[in-house]
């Protein structure tokens, strides 16, 4: 199917029930006034002379707009290019570019940032920019009455024209490791993602799942929104951008069922000061996904909020993004050690990455997918492409991973952020596990810095509980002495108050390397 066909199904089938609520504007739609909103804006989109294969670009924080855009493309056989609403002119001005986008549909602002400037900004450097739409000022209002003109039956009499197999989105990787990539998905691609993660953790029309991580990845509109209307749920949007207490507010509000987030925004939550005072005992789902989640994290995810059946998903952009995921009956030492197994009808294996030979199971090396869910390719970039899916169709995720005598796979980190010491492997994400365990530290990251002696020196980034009783050096050796080897005990530390973050909210660990090579004594 398209995804304007399996929509169109879920409005027939549950019409009635919720699909989307805004709690900051308290606007609500049931499933039929979605289904509607979504052909109005289609008709607006075909008003503007936007047809199958023309890229309309979006660059927007979380508004239910935003997923009117992401349904009414898909159903008019357009691609939509998701932008990174923290991007500025410069990064903008690429992309739009890049895709060669004809349309854009922006906010209109947001705290600091003023996308109407900023749009106009880059209107001389982009000639093939013909429109450019401001959500929430007249001229949304301006674009959504253009629908008038085009009649009620056209988008879906376009649609039978339609192949699950056009694109449907450019979706932009996080940009953990070096400038983000535009990956180029299908309809195929990340509607039968969607659905298969929203079986694995059972979704039906009573579930209400509340959404504070960004659209624009696909973490949002992939495993957020396709999972939820593909089994006629609702998608709860709590705020424009991620903030732990309006999540919590919404999850209580709405009587949410499930929660997504990265790690660190567990954590956020778990460590407000209010957190004892909101109800959210409706949560019994949730997935956490993006980056590894410490044992702790997980244990007060299970105990205090409820989330008994909490999912942790792997993945990439590049496969839809979903490879391999925990089961609703699978105990803690899965969920914490693991990130699940396959999904149906995806391969993985784990291959060598000098020879690319297959290792025996329970071994290191890089891990490779394959399936439905591989891309397109990366958008008008067919060298990039050739070095990430090779001619077997297999892509090479840049993930060490060890895949169990269970079917279960394990993630040891990124082959770019292993830290080599004095000749010996060192794995950031088993020493973080470790410092996670001290009383001091609220949050920890390590890194490798250039070293003379030993060619990498290990570095603790450290966030203190209490910034006036940080960790000290000598405290945190005296921690590691006779509980890790010696060669993974971090000879460095850095206490500070954030890590540099990206906007899905994942660590860039790149940055943060850069500051201890430059800062630590
Ligand atoms: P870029 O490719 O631009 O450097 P990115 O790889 O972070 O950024 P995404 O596609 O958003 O962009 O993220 C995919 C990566 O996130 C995976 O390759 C993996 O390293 C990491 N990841 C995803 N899920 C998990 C998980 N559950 N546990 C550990 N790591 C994860
Ligand atoms: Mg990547």
């Amino acid at each position: 199917d398209t995804i304007g066909v399996n929509l169109a199904r879920a409005v027939a089938a549950y019409p009635d029930r919720e699909a989307l609520v805004d709690v900051p504007s308290g606007r609500r739609w049931t499933y039929a006034q979605f289904g509607r909103a979504v052909d109005e804006v289609a008709r607006a989109l075909i008003a503007q002379r936007v047809g199958r294969g023309d890229r309309v670009g979006i660059w927007a924080v979380n508004c239910p707009e935003w997923v009117l855009v992401q349904y009414a493309t898909a159903r008019i056989g357009a691609i939509l290019v998701t932008i990174n609403p923290a991007y500025r002119v410069h990064e903008l001005a690429y992309v739009l570019r890049q895709a060669g986008i004809e349309v854009l549909i922006a906010s209109t602002e947001y705290r600091t940032s003023d996308y109407r400037a900023m749009a106009q900004a880059v209107r001389a450097e982009c000639p093939g920019l013909r429109q450019v739409v401001h959500i929430g000022d007249p001229s949304w209002q301006e674009f959504v009455a253009g629908a008038a003109g085009v009649p009620q039956d056209r988008p879906g009499t376009d649609e039978a024209a339609l192949s699950c197999d056009d694109a449907v989105n450019i979706q932009y990787t996080s940009g953990t490791t070096g400038f983000p990539k535009g990956a180029t998905l299908s309809h195929h691609n990340i509607l039968n993602n969607g659905y298969f993660v929203g079986e694995l953790v059972a979704y039906t029309e009573q579930d209400r799942i509340c959404l504070p991580v960004p659209f624009y990845h696909c973490f949002g509109m992939v495993m957020g929104n396709l999972a939820a209307t593909s089994h006629g749920a609702c998608m709860v949007i709590p705020a424009p951008v991620f903030d732990p207490a309006a999540t919590l507010r919404a999850v209580q509000q709405e009587r949410c069922t499930s929660l997504y987030g990265v790690p660190t925004m567990f954590i956020a939550e778990l460590d407000l000061p209010d957190f004892a005072s909101y109800d959210i005992s409706t949560l019994r789902t949730g997935i956490m996904a993006g980056s590894p989640c410490p044992v702790e994290v997980m244990k007060r995810v299970v105990a205090e909020m409820h989330m008994a059946e909490v999912a942790i998903c792997y993945g990439m952009t590049e496969t839809s993004p979903v490879s391999t995921q925990t089961r609703r009956d699978d105990d803690l030492e899965r969920r914490t050690a693991t990130v699940g197994r396959v999904l149906p009808h995806i391969e993985v294996k784990v291959v060598d990455p000098a020879t690319g030979v297959t290792v025996p199971r329970g071994e290191p090396g890089e891990l490779c997918t394959r399936g439905y869910s591989v891309m397109l390719g990366y958008w008008d970039e067919p060298e990039r492409t050739a070095e990430a899916v090779d001619a077997g169709r297999w892509m090479h995720t840049g993930d060490l991973a060890v895949l169990r005598e269970d079917g279960y796979v394990t993630i040891v980190g990124r082959i770019k952020d292993m830290i080599i010491r004095g000749g010996e492997n060192v794995y950031p994400r088993e020493v973080e596990e470790f410092l996670h365990t001290h009383p001091k530290v609220a949050d920890v990251q390590v890194v490798g810095v250039p070293d003379e002696r030993y060619g990498e020196e290990i570095v603790a980034c450290v966030i203190p509980r209490d910034p006036a009783d940080p960790l000290t050096l000598q405290e945190l050796t005296a921690f590691c002495r006779g509980r890790l080897a010696h060669f993974k005990v971090p000879h460095r530390l850095r206490v500070v108050d954030a890590f540099p973050m990206t906007v899905s909210g994942k660590v860039r660990k790149v940055e943060l390397r850069e500051a201890a090579a430059r800062d630590t004594p």
